[in-house]
């Protein structure tokens, strides 16, 4: 049998999702489950290897018809040993293969990035930004990503990490980050970020300052404000560094609020003078929480193919 299908796989710092994707960028069969990042990596891995088995079982097919697995996962990761180095989310899991037992286990390559990278990689395969390149994609979460595909790789910098969007620094004079400037995108735009800032002034997490913002209280307004505000900075900065031909803004934040966002970053970029505004897309990322399961497929397909 030919091999028909590869397994992504996206980990974050509550959820695993995995699921079955064809050459063509769809999903076939899914499973999520808790990350648990608590009872220890090991663990982890033992679950998700018997999840892969079900996802096979489901699909009625054997080891002969997977091509490869990809991994995607919240970073910092380290994609050329295949390490997750984050002890920040995934609470103990620092220099942890998550390579070397799933190849073992299933004898096919395996294949570990950024989850920001995947996502990235998915939307350019099959989404918001298909057929452009290169494409810069931000993900606003509970922090900031971002992944840059260029000539349909991702982009690496030294050692083979990629470019930390989410702490261009936006304001001089804002608050100290914990990657070591002040101000930075993450620490204005994040839901994290608006949730502290909201529960300051007693309106509560992110989700709250948003529906008080709809609501026209104030304080909100300022915050949402300033977050709109950052992110334009930020996008004039990657336009500028990067001149990708689509911006894909993706993550739940943008999933829910891209409106409030979108027209003050294309009115900034309106009055850029040193390339074209116009060639410049901006655009909605529209894979949603598949972008990493299907950009983590995206690298068994490419490696496999
Ligand atoms: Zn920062």
């Amino acid at each position: 049998m030919s091999k028909h299908m590869a397994i992504g796989v996206d980990i974050g710092g509550t959820k695993m999702a995995l699921a079955t994707v064809n050459a063509n960028g769809e999903i076939g069969h899914r499973i999520q489950l808790p990350t648990q990042a608590d009872l220890g990596f090991e663990r982890a891995v033992q679950r998700l290897a018997e999840a892969v088995e079900i996802l096979l079982h489901r699909s009625q097919s054997s080891l002969d018809a997977l091509v490869a697995i990809g991994v995607g996962c919240a970073g910092p990761v380290d994609p050329i040993e295949g390490l997750i180095n984050n002890p920040y989310t995934l609470g103990g899991w620092d220099r942890c293969d998550i390579v070397s037992p799933l190849r073992e286990l299933f004898g096919r390559p395996v294949f570990l990035e950024n989850d920001a990278d995947a996502a990235a990689l998915g939307e350019h395969w099959v989404g918001a930004g298909r057929d452009q390149d290169p494409i810069v994609m931000l993900t606003f979460g509970t922090g900031v990503g971002g992944g840059v595909i260029l000539g349909g790789e991702i982009y690496r910098g030294i050692a083979g990490e990629h470019p930390e969007l989410g702490h261009l620094s936006v304001d001089p004079n804002g608050a100290k980050c914990y990657c070591g400037t002040h101000g930075c995108l993450e620490s204005i735009a994040s839901g994290t970020a608006i949730g502290e800032a909201g529960a300051r002034i007693g309106i509560g997490d992110a989700r709250a300052v948003f529906a008080a913002e709809g609501a026209g209280r104030c304080e909100a307004q300022e915050i949402v404000s300033r977050a709109v505000a950052a992110t334009a900075s930020a996008a004039w900065t990657v336009a500028h560094t990067f001149l990708p031909q689509s911006l894909v803004l993706g993550g739940g934040l943008m999933e829910e609020h891209f409106d409030l966002f979108i027209g003050p970053i294309r009115s900034l970029l309106e009055g850029a003078t040193q390339f074209t505004p116009s060639n410049l897309r901006i655009v909605k990322a529209v894979l949603g929480n598949d972008a990493g399961i299907i950009g983590a497929a995206r690298l068994a397909w490419k490696a496999g193919a």
